[in-house]
């Protein structure tokens, strides 16, 4: 049953029930129709027999697509696909059925439209299911002729039957984020539906051809809809257009507020010049001054490895698939730290790789004979380079998205394809997106002498450790970041969280000269760092160094520091793409005690969750993990993670720590279980440490525990009686108690440990360890604040644990004051409403800025 169907472009010939004994008698039977119509001079029907030896032409699904060869396109006279049903199916190729045989013969453009819907057709198994046994030769004309109109944003177009007009109201234009939900509705609608602008139009359900359109705030559009229920998907169109409308007004509403508040003067050092400005979130203090440069993936080259279609296929459509679910988790990930806006990102480049187009064009250049890495590779770069080359910067900036998520995908296809990063050899102020722990660990000061992060909360470990490297930094500074020029002059202040760009000669001096003065500050501090911290009325405070490797061991004893207070050993795990054997961690702790030579070191066990995930662990992800499994509820049930831990710790101990040692805060060696909520988490985790250091045949060593939770502040009376000492985790109860999450962008300004109801638990914290005689720490970043450890002091702590870089000037601070004032100005300090009425009490009187 042969049947031409008229005014389509190409012409579609369809052949029902057919039931061709081989490939080449199917493939003859295609090119006889598209001769005897034609569409082709008979003998490009050989061509298309010989792709098939070079190539295999199954593209998925039961679809094949023979073709002829790219130097026989003269040969095709008009454009036409000959498609047989076969549905008893075929073998095709090494085990795979063809049900549906699509012939092509097509000049490019229209080869790639067909591919097109054929891709999308190949996406939809049930509807190629109904395809393969239908009777209705318009159910397959249907599937291969659906978009056949749709414009792309190229060339004049006529609007659809149904339209509305809409001046676009978006003060920043139509960027990726809306057009991804316009796109997201438009595909809800079985419709089809138009955007145009003047002569230009695009099919609102291809992200690209929307962007392409390049829409700015007062542009006029007309919004048409033609076929299944066509009011409906306009009315559904027009609700989604309008409804952002308000968001979008109020997001350049923020950026503009942020952008006057960042204009005004900060308590520290200011331009006088009025530079241009990025406020951000100080992380890190100090001031670097230097170039920025916007952290880049290196150029890699993709060798073109061709491999049979089917293969290759395959393993783009499984790439495709794992970035897809990577970008849904990240997009889970942000809307939860940042909220909807900003997930928004990640939404929108998963659209971007849904495209069609880019889909297509990667699949043409496969069957074209490429490799599947080096295909998408080139259609990723073509379709950036028509973005990029409109010389529009929000396209030019959906051109980055579409080459960055385009790198993802090719990681997937091949791991060895991952891209590393490319630092510029002079010293820089990078910039970042956001930077994971590990990256920041691996970050050299000499090379970057700053750090500015889009994204980001002061209490993530990439702040921390930041703060660790004494590498000045910023986070949360926003997505405008990303879209600096690289050599751009930069003065970055690190303590009131501003990038100052293009700063005039003045102000560069003016900022050299503060950094001269505090570094003079500092060195003052610094000739006393070695004393202990000793009030003026002789009360000593023991000050520890929160060191994660024994390199940093004698940095941190330089500076003062009399032990370690906090070894973070989840770094072990962070660091490497593995899990650390018990050997390699006996190595390390051996490593650190030794470093140490008899001081004391507390070792906290693995604490991962939350914002430190380790990839190879392959935990199961959570909807909210800081309130997951993490710390001690993951070790509990990861015996396999925990034990081997212990014992390296343990073996430790038997070999460095002597019988008979001092315990408690002196003690060489401490072991402490991090995030714990419940007196029967202490006891389960001590009966564990118990028999391990039986078996062990070790010395007993001092157990404590981290008080990060508020439930364990407030029963630290009942707690303190199985372990022998609490470290307060400042980070971590202040994110609990405040129910602020410590990498929120958003709210990280009011995350402040000095808030009266943090500074109230760990009272209440110094009050439980006090009945029961056990000494208290606090290594959480407030530790390290001059005031804030003086508040510390003067609440009872015992120790305080800080980034060593903090140590002098914290140590300096406490010489300075009396302890009867610390205690009368932490009493005063809980009686306040708020963190701002705490931070204003940090006066001349005790040493402060005044
Ligand atoms: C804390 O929470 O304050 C703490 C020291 O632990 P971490 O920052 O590693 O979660
Ligand atoms: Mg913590």
């Amino acid at each position: 049953m042969l049947a031409p169907t008229p005014n389509l472009t190409p012409r579609l010939l369809i052949r029902m029930g057919t039931a061709p004994k081989d490939k080449v008698a199917a493939i003859r039977e295609a090119a006889q129709l598209l001769s005897a119509a034609g569409c082709i001079d008979p003998a490009y029907g050989e061509s298309m027999l010989r792709r098939e030896e070079v190539a295999n032409t199954y593209l998925g699904h039961g679809v094949v697509i023979p073709h002829g060869m790219v130097d026989d396109r003269h040969l095709v006279r008009q454009s036409g696909l000959a498609v047989l049903q076969v549905p008893g199916g075929l073998e095709w190729h090494d085990g795979q059925t063809a049900h549906l045989i699509v012939a092509i013969a097509a000049q490019s453009d229209t080869h790639i439209t067909v591919l097109r819907r054929l891709t999308r057709l190949i996406q939809d198994e049930a509807r190629l299911e109904r395809l393969r046994g239908t009777r209705r030769q318009e159910d397959i004309a249907e599937a291969l002729t659906e978009d056949s109109a749709a414009p792309a944003a190229s060339g004049s177009a006529a609007d659809l039957s149904q339209r509305f007009d809409w001046t676009v109201d978006y003060p920043t234009g139509l960027h990726a984020r809306p057009a991804s939900h316009w796109v997201e509705t438009a595909r809800a609608c079985a419709a089809r539906i138009q955007v145009r602008h003047g002569s230009q139009a695009a099919d609102a359900k291809n992200l690209i051809a929307l962007l392409q359109l390049g829409l700015r705030c007062g542009d006029e559009v007309v919004i048409s809809a033609e076929g299944d229920d066509e009011a409906g998907a306009l009315a559904k169109m027009c609700a989604a257009v309008t409804g952002l409308s308000a968001g979008e007004k109020a997001a350049a509403q923020r950026a503009a507020e942020a952008a006057a508040r960042a204009a005004g003067p900060v308590a520290g050092w200011n331009p006088a010049d009025a530079p241009r400005v990025h406020p951000g979130i100080g992380a890190s203090p100090g001031i670097a001054i230097g170039p920025v440069h916007v952290l880049a993936a290196t150029e890699i080259t993709v060798p073109d490895e061709p491999e049979p279609l089917t293969s290759g296929g395959d393993r783009l459509h499984a790439a495709l698939a794992a970035t897809a679910d990577q970008l849904k988790a990240l997009a889970d990930d942000t809307e939860r730290r940042l909220g909807k806006a900003d997930a928004g990102i990640f939404k929108a480049q998963a659209e971007l790789i849904a495209d069609t187009d880019l889909i297509t064009l990667a699949c043409q250049l496969m069957v074209e004979g490429h490799g599947v890495a080096f295909a998408w590779d080139r259609a990723v770069e073509r379709l950036a380079g028509q973005l990029s080359a409109l010389g529009n910067p929000v396209l030019a900036g959906r051109a980055a998205d579409l080459r960055d998520v385009g790198r993802r995908v090719l990681a997937q296809i091949d791991p060895a394809l991952k891209s590393g990063h490319d630092l510029p050899d002079e010293p820089c102020i990078l910039i970042a997106p956001d930077l994971a722990p590990s990256d920041t660990a691996g970050l050299d000061p000499a090379r970057v002498i700053g750090l500015a992060t889009a994204q980001g909360g002061p209490t993530s470990h990439t702040a921390i450790l930041a703060r660790t490297l004494g590498i000045p930094a910023m986070v949360a500074g926003g997505a405008a970041l990303l879209g600096l020029a690289n050599g751009t002059n930069a003065i970055l202040d690190g303590a009131t969280g501003r990038l100052y760009l293009d700063p005039s000669a003045g102000d560069v001096a003016s900022a050299a000269a503060w950094r001269e003065r505090q570094r003079e500050k500092a060195d003052e501090e610094a000739r006393e760092r070695a004393l202990p911290a000793r009030t003026r009325d002789g009360h000593v405070v023991a000050i520890g160094a929160n060191v994660n490797n024994p390199e940093q061991v004698p940095f941190a004893l330089d500076q003062g520091a009399e032990g370690v207070g906090l070894m973070r050993t989840e770094f072990l795990f962070l660091e490497r793409g593995d899990t650390p054997g018990e050997d390699d961690q006996f190595e390390t702790y051996r490593a650190m005690l030794r470093a140490l030579d008899g001081r004391p070191l507390i070792v906290r066990t693995l604490d991962i969750g939350g914002d430190k995930q380790v990839a190879h662990l392959h935990l199961p992800r959570e909807e909210n993990p800081f309130l997951g499994v993490r710390g001690a509820r993951l070790l509990l049930r990861r015996p396999d993670l925990m034990e081997p831990q212990l014992r390296a710790l343990y073996r430790a101990a038997r070999e460095c720590v002597a019988p008979g040692a001092p315990t408690g805060k002196d003690a060489p060696l401490s072991i402490m279980m991090p995030m714990i909520t419940s007196v029967p988490e202490v006891l389960r985790l001590r009966e564990v440490c118990d028999r391990i250091r039986v078996e062990i045949g070790a010395p007993e060593v001092p157990l404590g525990i981290m008080i990060e939770v508020p439930a364990a502040a407030i029963q630290a009376d009942a707690l303190a009686q199985y372990c022998d000492f609490f470290s307060i985790g400042t980070n971590d109860l202040t994110q609990y108690a405040l129910a602020i999450d410590r990498q929120n962008t958003d709210l990280a300004p009011e995350a402040d440990s000095l808030h009266p109801a943090v500074l109230r638990l760990i009272h209440m914290t110094c009050e439980g360890a006090a009945r029961h005689r056990r000494f208290v720490g606090v290594c959480g970043g407030i530790a390290g604040d001059p005031f804030g450890a003086c508040l510390l002091a003067g609440l009872g702590v015992h120790e305080l644990s800080m980034t060593p870089r903090d140590l002098p000037g914290v140590k300096a601070r406490l010489r300075a004051v009396e302890m009867g004032e610390l205690r009368a100005l932490a009493a005063r300090a809980c009686a306040q409403e708020d963190a701002a009425a705490v931070r204003a009490l940090d006066t001349a009187e005790i040493g402060g800025a005044a």
